[in-house]
């Protein structure tokens, strides 16, 4: 059944690199592109940092020149500009297991499909395969058993998105959470193709080149366009009505009902919103953002034709649906761009007004804290109080609770305070991308900090936030007010943290 051929290159001793430089005429066609599952591995492991260097920023081959031995051409090869991006495994340590078919019959031109915290989190192509000890253990060192990540792809066109796996795996019959380096071979990886979402298959197949298609706006492009909007100056002051009605569209988006809406529905949910939340002595228009959000570029409306602003018995008349471009809709499908872009319409355009108030009726409430929905925040204004942020997380790992607080001795990373009590002491562990509806953040070592209650709820209620140089800033002003405590062992992805700096609206 195999057909993929060895390709040597010259200058190339013990090291393979199979299928060599996009040689899809090395296989048959009917091979076609698999999918090679693997989990990015835990902060144990060190996993989200390996990603970050290996993969995200990729190494930079210079630096590993004294153990890049036979395979130093073909590397350099494949990555002209110097830097490569790499991902190994250990090799297997039972003869007969899903690794050991993996490491096997993967090729050059497959998919991998990087796993955490029950997400697909990156998609990459394999440009190369090669085994390098010397190599494995200068890039990412040697595991408890002086194993090595030795068995290396080399990887190109990596993506980064966030998509639930759970779906996937259950109908390959994969335990969840994906453990090991796991191989779907082609015919099946088409028929799941099916079943997910677009950012796992807008890449082109090896069996059928063709143009890659160019997206017509990406997610640099939204943000620009949300950053840019035309809003209508009364008194030097902004109107709302663009950024109300963009949020009330995002919150349609998240309770997955349908994109475009007819007019009069569109006037039954906006107006109110426009009158509770626009400018004080502004009318309430809501014809105007239905129309004039087109300038945007982000937004559509069907159904009328013609120059000038229709009036509300037009709008009436022709049965005219607006509503987020089908783009701008897949962009903001995935909860990182949606943080990030409710984050910055607050900010930017809505300074003044009451955002978690705002947020709550269009359907955003989680937003409002970086650990999501609150069972209890459904009662407004009532006199009972709040239970601690900490205990209302869904299915939290207690080990994981203990462990970081017993890493930072119950000292708060912010401002190294450290509550004491009778008998003992008290921090908090927050979690820095919530695990609650709407974020959906993993439970790992990697997304914890450990807080005195203050700064708990200060990073919760997004009014502080932690730069990428570990600055923790406060957000209303900017101003650096303390540097991020680090335990050596513990590793903070910085993905988490961007997260909440779009919920912050600072990105
Ligand atoms: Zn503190």
């Amino acid at each position: 059944m195999k057909t993929e051929s060895v390709v040597t290159l010259p200058g190339m001793g013990d090291a393979e690199f199979r299928g060599l430089g996009g040689s899809s005429a090395h296989f048959s066609r009917d091979v076609g592109v698999q999918w090679v599952l693997q989990p990015r591995g835990t902060a144990r492991v060190r996993g989200p940092q390996h990603f970050r260097h290996s993969v995200r920023e990729g190494v930079r081959l210079s630096d590993y020149e004294h153990v890049l031995g036979s395979d130093r051409d073909a590397l350099k090869q494949l990555f002209p500009a110097g830097v490569a991006r790499l991902w190994g495994s250990t090799p297997p340590v039972r003869e007969r297991s899903a690794k050991v078919t993996a490491l096997e019959e993967r090729r050059v031109g497959d998919e991998v499909l990087f796993y955490a915290g029950k997400k697909f989190v990156a998609k990459a192509r394999i440009l190369g395969l090669l085994r390098n000890r010397p190599l494995a253990k200068a890039v990412w060192g040697e595991d408890e058993d002086r194993q090595t990540w030795e068995h290396i792809m080399a990887l190109g066109d990596v993506t980064e998105f966030e998509l639930p796996a759970e779906p996937v795996l259950r109908e390959l019959r994969v335990p969840v959470p994906l453990r090991s380096l796991t191989l779907v071979h082609a015919e099946e990886r088409r028929r799941l193709l099916e079943m997910s979402d677009p950012a796992m298959s807008s890449r082109p197949e090896r069996s059928s080149p063709r143009p890659e298609r160019v997206p017509t706006l990406n997610r640099e492009a939204l943000f620009r366009s949300l950053s840019s909007l035309k809003t209508h100056i009364k008194d030097e002051r902004p109107s709302r009505h663009k950024p109300i009605t963009l949020l009330w569209a995002i919150g349609r988006l998240a309770a997955q009902q349908e994109r475009m809406v007819g007019w009069e529905t569109f006037r039954g949910e906006v107006a109110p919103l426009l009158q509770d939340f626009g400018l004080p002595d502004s009318k309430v228009t809501p014809e105007y953002p239905f129309w004039h959000l087109r300038s945007s570029g982000l937004w559509s409306v069907e159904g009328i034709d013609q120059s000038s602003t229709p009036t509300p018995s037009q709008l009436a008349a022709s049965r005219a649906r607006a509503g987020l471009t089908a783009d701008a809709a897949r962009v903001l499908r995935r909860s990182l761009a949606r943080a990030e872009a409710i984050g910055l319409l607050c900010s930017r355009y809505l300074g003044d007004v009451d955002r978690d108030e705002l947020l709550e009726r269009v359907g955003l409430a989680g937003y409002t804290r970086a650990s999501g929905e609150q069972p209890d925040s459904g009662r407004r204004g009532g006199s009972a109080p709040r239970r601690p942020v900490t205990s209302s997380q869904p299915d939290r790992d207690q080990r994981l609770v203990e462990q970081i607080k017993v890493m930072y001795g119950h000292e708060c990373q912010v401002c190294g305070s450290r509550v004491e009590t009778r008998y003992s002491h008290y921090s908090e562990a927050a979690h820095i991308r919530g695990l609650g509806r709407p974020h959906e953040g993993p439970d790992e070592l990697a997304n914890l900090l450990c807080l005195c209650p203050n700064h708990h709820v200060e990073f919760d209620r997004l009014a502080i936030y932690i730069d990428e140089d570990w600055a923790v800033r406060r957000n209303s002003t900017g101003v650096v007010e303390y540097q991020l405590k680090l335990h050596a062992d513990h590793v903070v992805e910085q993905e988490y943290l961007r997260y909440h700096r779009g919920l912050c609206g600072r990105l």
